[in-house]
């Protein structure tokens, strides 16, 4: 039986990080992970590296370009007459980064000696777990002991009844992502990220989308002025996004789908060719035995853990999208490194108030930090500045005016309580506010940072100047 200080459940960003960072620290480290790709070769990577983070943005990037290059180039003097779009090359680019990606991860657990375990693991009692081959790497079952496990199983799609998945014309994300072609009329069932995201690919490909939200409002959790501004610029896009609507049944035949809804206007259908089912994923315990060997689970099923991630069993943690918190994959790898590093000794901490969250529509979405409704609800005062990327030099010369940047800070200390931000590359943006909120900056802090100009960070500069009413160009 091999013997491991530290068995690893899970090979997405969670998992693979906490491997690494394990190893990196000396402690012998296997990690086992079910993934099999298409053709069934196990992979790494995990829902992150293989149907999610990478391939839709791999999809947003083509998509983007495509409609730049049909759309917005003329405007720059630049002609390109006879525009035409190879979805089959746009999703083997895809297909191909994914494999180029995960093989690297593969060799990074070569280069730090983490031990892959291809297979599904079920724990046994607190120290064992027995791995079941699975794809091209089936064999007989075995068992691992270890000092320490971290569990990082991920989460897989959540189901309605309403909309059953079937992968011919009702799909997940994973579906969405490889379509072959571009269906004529995109249905989606939820507006979040998921459904923003890959709304936007295909009606940037041209697909009529129509989004069904339950909620009244949109992007709930981002700041309300920014989500305004966001479903402005993406109705005009074109994204048909109906709030209020509860889908009430689903049926297809071999051509299309016709979903049922309750919208404003009263009982409703839409008929569509493809329907995508995006309302929110679910923790992945499925045939972990976790309930078996005692670990407690939340009211929602995620592993229960404490601050520092670990469970009810003093030798196992969880981490990313199994346990409480935003199922992000940058908060899956730092909370992988953070147990790493308690594990072997450190003492290690995760800031859970400073996770930045993107939303790669085009403007992206980007924050970090509090709402301004969250602040007032929890009557903090708070200052406030803004900056519409209208009068920024740089955006302007893009071709990119739409969106602006919002600054919170405390009313007294200054101190950065939450940066928003809706505009071209905002992924990157937010990074400088991450960073200033991190080190408690204040936004005196970034109004007195000297900005490249013409950069979109200016964007972030004049918005922090904001904040005590001194904005140069606005
Ligand atoms: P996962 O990545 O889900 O990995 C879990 C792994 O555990 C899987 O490989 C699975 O096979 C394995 N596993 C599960 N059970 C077992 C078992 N019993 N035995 C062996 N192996 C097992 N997040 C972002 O931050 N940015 C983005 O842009 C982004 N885009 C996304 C787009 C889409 C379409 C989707 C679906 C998600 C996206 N996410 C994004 C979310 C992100 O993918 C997750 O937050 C992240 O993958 C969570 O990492 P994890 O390590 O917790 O779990
Ligand atoms: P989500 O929670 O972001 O959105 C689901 C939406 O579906 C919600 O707005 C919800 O109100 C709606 N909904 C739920 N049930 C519904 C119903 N019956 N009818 C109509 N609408 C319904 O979930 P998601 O978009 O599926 O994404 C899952 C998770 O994956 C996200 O929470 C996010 O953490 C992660 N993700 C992140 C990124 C990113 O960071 N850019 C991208 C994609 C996914």
């Amino acid at each position: 039986m091999k013997e491991f200080d530290v068995v690893v459940i899970g090979a997405g960003p969670g998992g693979y990080v906490a491997a690494i960072r394990c190893a990196q620290l000396g402690l012998s480290v296997a990690c086992i992970d079910g993934w099999l790709n298409p053709e069934g070769n196990p992979v790494l990577g995990g829902t992150c590296l293989n149907v999610g983070c990478i391939p839709s943005k791999a999809l947003l990037d083509s998509s983007h370009y495509y409609l730049h290059v049909k759309q917005d180039l003329a405007e720059h003097g630049i002609n390109a007459p006879g525009v035409s779009l190879d979805v089959n090359k746009m999703i083997n680019r895809k297909n191909k980064i994914v494999a180029t990606l995960t093989q690297g991860i593969a060799g990074l657990f070569k280069k730090n000696k983490v031990e892959w375990l291809p297979g599904k693991a079920r724990l046994i009692n607190d120290k064992q777990i027995e791995v079941t081959p699975v794809g091209t790497a089936a064999g007989e079952k075995y068992t691992v002991t270890a000092r320490h496990i971290i569990i990082a199983t991920g989460s897989v799609p959540m189901n309605i009844p309403a909309a059953r998945v079937d992968n011919a014309l009702v799909v997940d994300s994973t579906g969405a992502l490889a379509f072959t072609d571009v269906p004529t009329r995109l249905g989606i069932i939820g507006a979040g990220v998921i459904g923003l995201e890959l709304g936007s690919v295909w009606n940037r490909l041209g697909a009529k989308v129509t989004i069904l939200e339950a909620l009244d409002d949109f992007l709930v959790a981002a700041d309300r002025q920014i989500a305004g501004e966001a479903e402005k610029i993406l109705r005009k896009q074109g994204l048909d996004i109906k709030l209020g609507a509860r889908v009430t049944g689903c049926g297809s035949n071999n051509r299309e789908v016709t979903v049922t809804f309750e919208g404003k206007e009263g009982k409703q259908q839409l008929v569509v060719d493809k329907l995508i089912v995006a309302v929110g994923r679910k923790p992945n315990t499925e045939g972990l035995g976790a309930t078996e060997i005692g670990l407690t689970l939340d009211e929602r099923s995620f592993i229960k853990v404490n601050a520092v991630c670990q469970t009810n069993i003093a030798n196992i943690y969880a981490i990313g999208d199994v346990v409480r918190g935003p199922m992000l994959a940058h908060k899956a790898s730092e909370e992988g490194v953070a147990v790493a590093e308690r594990i072997a000794g450190k003492s290690a901490h995760m800031n859970y108030a400073v996770i930045p969250w993107v939303v790669y529509t085009w403007p992206e979405i980007a924050w970090v930090g509090k709402t301004e409704q969250e602040l007032k609800q929890a009557n903090i005062a708070y200052k406030s500045g803004a900056f519409p990327f209208a009068a920024s030099g740089r955006a302007h010369a893009m071709g990119e005016t739409g969106g602006l940047v919002k600054m919170l800070s405390d009313a007294k200390t200054d101190r950065i309580l939450g940066v928003h931000i809706l505009g071209p590359a905002a992924s990157e943006l937010i990074g400088e506010a991450v960073l200033a909120m991190e080190f408690e900056g204040s936004a005196e802090d970034i109004a007195r940072t000297i900005h490249a100009h013409p950069t979109l960070a200016e964007a972030l500069h004049e918005a922090a100047l904001g904040v005590d009413k001194r904005t140069i160009h606005i």
